[in-house]
């Protein structure tokens, strides 16, 4: 155990997240962030349901869904009609929506959750140098006034966005794709008559243009450009007007613009998410393109995975692998992000590479066969995200009725009694069918970070869910992945699971 406190520099999204897990699991934080301000732009605009479960567990998905429009689902428009939908509502969540709200707003949330667990957010204070060595790192932080304070840490979270310092300071670079596509992004009202809880995505010859819903009559624009601006240009609220009666066909009226930008997509990711005690997370890791609003729920998700494995390094409890596990399981889910925002944003904007009618049917008859449409969906929302190759996770996938396989490092059902009862601090045993010795067991060898529950499932749902059988025994890490399915009667197994993350 170390008395060093843990620095998180940035305080976007993923910072707030790493930082507000990271101190309610009794772990000392400090996180800067350069700005004076936090940022004002609506920027990310959906939190999807994976995300929004996350939420749920950190105690704050009613927030977010107080605040929201429940986005239902998305609808691909080609020359005036629509060519196909996509439903989130048979996404196998609690969440079958999006909860589509402004960037600010999701951070004005996190911070206000940072401040219930004690944190605050050092304003003005820009990190400007990061070394390590075996025992700690130390960071030279510039503050507001402009002296530069030298203070040490147990480690460092890079939640400092796509221009990362952290990322520079730890020697390695973005490997992608930097020519990228230039898109008009608008927050504006907006008059029309479409559904106000969906996406809509507007094919057409000059480009893609999506229309995002936002609570009350306001929304977000994007319109894809054919050209790059010129550096330094910005847009006119009469430009967006102009790309929207081309493109759409139909009346939308803009008015009372809050924010008017261009964005340029870039396709990147580093190679290693991990350099010793410092850790790269959210934008700082990983960008790409906006379709699908994926950037803010992955780089969100990295730090909630990032979190519980940091507190229980910090406690000295970590088994030697668990911090490597952080690269191991969230570097591919942002390569698999990256390649299919990718394909997603390509088949929309393929440009002169198709005849506009045929990309239109290629388009509409792809995304209008239900599999696919539901394989779209569930990607959207993020709940196929899984841990299934995990050095961490173990054990035998178990057959459910409705659902299909549960597998070792899926995220855990929360269905009937189990919604509140899992703790974010420790990994949960679930006893199916009478095996609360096994669990009192667990929670003997490993004292606190581990907790039993022997499941009262009297009309059998639950049990059904899991594949339980005449008996299970399932451990939920504490972000809601399962890390171990087996018998009851094979506790070593078990054990020797849970002991790749507890040491
Ligand atoms: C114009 C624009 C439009 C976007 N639209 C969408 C969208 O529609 N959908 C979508 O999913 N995503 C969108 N994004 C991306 C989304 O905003 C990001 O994925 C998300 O903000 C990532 O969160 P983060 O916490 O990793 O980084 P950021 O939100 O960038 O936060 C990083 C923080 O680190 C601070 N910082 C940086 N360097 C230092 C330093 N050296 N010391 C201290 N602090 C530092 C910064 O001030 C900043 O507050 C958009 C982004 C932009 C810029």
């Amino acid at each position: 155990m170390t008395e060093l406190p843990v620095l998180v520099v940035g305080a976007g999204p993923v910072g707030l997240v790493a930082a507000s897990e990271l101190l309610r699991g009794g772990v000392p934080v400090r996180i800067v962030d350069r700005l004076p301000a936090p940022s004002p732009w609506s920027k990310a605009v959906a939190v999807h349901a994976r995300s929004l479960e996350m939420l749920h567990a950190m105690g704050v998905d009613d927030r977010f869904v107080d605040a929201c429009v429940r986005t239902v689902g998305a609808t691909l428009m080609g020359d005036g009609n629509e060519l196909a939908e996509v439903d989130f509502s048979r996404v196998d969540s609690r969440y079958p929506f999006a909860a589509s709200l402004p960037q600010d707003v999701t951070e004005r949330i996190l911070r206000d959750l940072l401040a219930e667990q004690g944190g605050e957010v050092e304003r003005g204070v820009e990190l400007v140098g990061l070394e390590q060595d075996d025992s700690s790192a130390t960071a030279a932080l510039r503050r507001p006034d402009g002296s530069v304070e030298q203070a040490a840490f147990a480690y460092a979270v890079g939640a400092d966005g796509a221009h990362s310092t952290v990322r520079e300071a730890v020697g390695t670079e973005f490997e992608g794709r930097f020519e990228g596509t230039s898109f008009l992004l608008v927050d504006c009202d907006a008059e029309h008559d479409l559904a106000r809880d969906r996406i809509y995505l507007f094919l057409g010859a000059t480009g893609l243009f999506a229309l995002f819903p936002l609570p009350g009559k306001r929304c977000r624009l994007a319109a894809q450009l054919a050209a790059k601006p010129p550096e330094g240009a910005t847009p006119s609220l009469a430009d967006a007007q102009a790309i929207v009666d081309e493109r759409t066909a139909r009346a939308l009226r803009l008015s009372a613009p809050r924010w008017l930008t261009y964005f340029e997509i870039h396709e990147a990711q580093v190679p290693a998410y991990r350099f010793g005690r410092v850790f790269l997370a959210g934008d700082a890791a990983h960008v790409h393109s906006p379709a699908g609003g994926q950037g803010m729920n992955t780089g969100m998700q990295d730090a909630f995975n990032l979190a519980w494995k940091l507190r229980l390094a910090w406690a000295g409890a970590a088994a030697p692998g668990l911090l490597d596990s952080y690269h191991a399981e969230r570097h591919q889910i942002g390569a698999r992000v990256i390649h299919t925002a990718g394909r997603l944003t390509g088949a929309m904007t393929s440009g002169g590479a198709l005849p506009e009618h045929l990309r239109e049917l290629l388009v509409s008859t792809l995304v209008g066969h239900t599999p696919i449409r539901e394989t779209i969906a569930r990607d959207l929302s993020e709940t196929t995200i899984a841990y299934h190759g995990s050095p961490i996770v173990g054990g035998l996938p178990r057959r459910t009725v409705a659902h299909g396989p549960l597998r070792p490092g899926d995220a855990a059902p929360v269905v009937g009694g189990l919604a509140g009862r899992f703790d974010i601090r420790v990994h949960t045993a679930l006893s199916f069918g009478g095996g609360a010795a096994t669990g009192q067991r667990l929670e003997r060898n490993f004292g606190p970070l581990v907790r039993s529950i022997a499941v009262d499932d009297p009309d059998g749902s639950i049990g059904a869910r899991y594949g339980a059988g005449e008996g299970l025994l399932a451990i939920v890490r504490p972000d809601g992945y399962l890390a171990y399915l087996g018998e009851l009667d094979d506790l070593e197994q078990a054990e020797r699971v849970l002991a790749r993350a507890i040491g």
